[in-house]
């Protein structure tokens, strides 16, 4: 249990937060849990007037708030169109953090978040077991998207059709890089993320080409574990901060001009939450935390504003790819960054960009809100599914493995032909087209 003087601060943090929201109910318009519920405790005003009263409520019904706060994307659109700039996603983040210092972690989170992904080496050797054993327990579902359902009837994977893991995880191929800065004079530290190493690999070898292609210097530790998310999500304030310390001590083993990462969840955590729930006793963590949080962008941004776009070399087209793309809430509504991943599709000529009806509409995923609200969950994503079909594209990108998770839930369920890419790896086809033109 974090100790009171936290929850404390914490708990007056919040209380002037919360001031700010006026009630307007503009937030409604919005809210993606909302649209499908109709229920006013699911959407930002309710939640932050269940708030106001968190202290008593906490008493009175703890479970009760915790199912109300937890019945939530973390999507960030009632924060990023709410008139008087009430920081939602910040409140909502504080509030879990409190209950789940009041009542504690069930023995489920406390396993995985506990046992599991605070120590890296544990959490990588149970996923590459889950990775030998899986197909005893799943198979095949859509061989064009590459997703596997359960075996026999399972309470908890459901009719979802879900990427596999990787037969070797990215850190088992590549354990770490230091290489020098080139002609771009620029060197980062690539943050890989789970979901990448893990599940799409060969995304961060399309990372390690494009900077390689720029002469860009990367620094990629050893051993690289959670940037939290899921951790500060269930209000584990505990794991987070274990995990915010383990990576500042494996950041310092060398000087980068910049992190970048090509998860949209992982940049805007590093960017945002980082901050945001970093120890406030010492200063020194804090300006530490504040420096790598400026440092750090989308591979997207950095590639198009600090190093500049290959031109194609290739003069004459046949045949394009009709390509669709999705914003990803974590990119666009949290780091208002919409623009550079389509500057990296636009920049290979055989893809044409078309955009799809609210590109920028919550694919419903929201780490554990799928698990614990799967209907709910898939039924946003089917909307998204809906507008992605709509653009007539058979091809759908996005900037974040978690929203390609959903996507290709989504799309492989209902049969549709339509392969989701991210646009690292359509900028990586240029490079290697180039290549191949010099
Ligand atoms: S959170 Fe913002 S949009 Fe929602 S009711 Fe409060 S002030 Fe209005
Ligand atoms: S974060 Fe998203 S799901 Fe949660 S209340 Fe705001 S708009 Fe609704």
């Amino acid at each position: 249990m974090p100790n009171i003087k936290v929850l404390t601060t914490l708990m007056r943090e919040l209380e002037d937060q919360l001031v700010v929201c006026m009630r307007c109910g503009m937030c409604q318009a919005v809210c993606p849990v909302f649209a499908e519920t109709g229920l006013e405790a699911d959407v930002a005003r309710g939640k932050l007037a269940l708030l106001d009263g968190l202290l008593n409520e906490m008493f009175k019904d703890p479970q009760g708030v915790y199912e109300r706060l937890n019945k939530c994307l973390l999507c960030g659109s009632c924060a990023a169109n709410c008139p008087s700039g009430v920081s939602a996603l910040e409140i909502f983040i504080k509030a879990r953090a409190i209950l789940a210092g009041f009542m504690g972690l069930s023995p489920a989170k406390k396993l995985i978040l506990r046992g599991m992904l605070s120590r890296p080496g544990i959490f990588d050797r149970v996923v590459e077991w889950g990775s030998k054993f899986q197909k005893i327990f799943t198979m095949p579902a859509n061989e064009l998207i590459g997703t596997s359902c359960a075996r026999f009837v399972s309470p908890l994977l459901k009719d979802r059709h879900f990427m596999p893991l990787a037969s070797e995880p990215f850190h088992r191929k590549t354990a770490m890089l230091n290489t020098d800065k080139g002609r771009s004079g620029l060197k980062v530290l690539f943050f890989v993320g789970c979901l990448i190493d893990k599940i799409f690999p060969q995304l961060a070898q399309d990372v390690i080409d494009v900077l390689n292609y720029h002469e860009v210097g990367i620094f990629m530790p050893r051993k690289q574990a959670c940037c939290g998310i899921p951790a500060i999500s269930s209000g584990d304030l505990k794991t987070f901060h274990r995990l915010l310390h383990y990576h500042l001590k494996i950041f310092d083993a060398e000087k980068f001009d910049y992190l970048v990462t090509a998860c949209a969840t992982c940049t805007s955590t590093i960017k945002e939450i980082w901050p945001m729930m970093a120890d406030k006793d010492s200063e020194d963590m804090k300006s530490r935390v504040a420096d790598i949080s400026q440092k750090t962008l989308d591979i997207s941004q950095f590639l198009v504003t600090k190093v500049g776009l290959e031109k194609s070399a290739i003069e004459d087209i046949d045949t394009t790819v009709d390509v669709t793309f999705h914003d990803p809430c974590h990119l666009k509504k949290s780091l208002g960054v919409a623009a550079e991943p389509r500057a990296l599709i636009n920049a290979n000529p055989r893809y044409h960009l078309i955009e799809m009806p609210e590109a920028d509409r919550c694919c419903g995923l929201g780490g554990s809100f799928n698990l614990h609200y799967y209907e709910l969950s898939s039924n946003i994503g089917r909307i998204k599914r809906n507008n992605i079909k709509a653009s007539g594209s058979s091809v759908v990108a996005t900037g974040c493995p978690a929203c390609m998770l959903q996507i290709s839930d989504m799309l492989s369920q209902s049969d549709d032909k339509i392969v989701v890419k991210h646009p690292i790896e359509i900028y990586r086809e240029l490079i290697k087209i180039n290549g191949t033109h010099t």
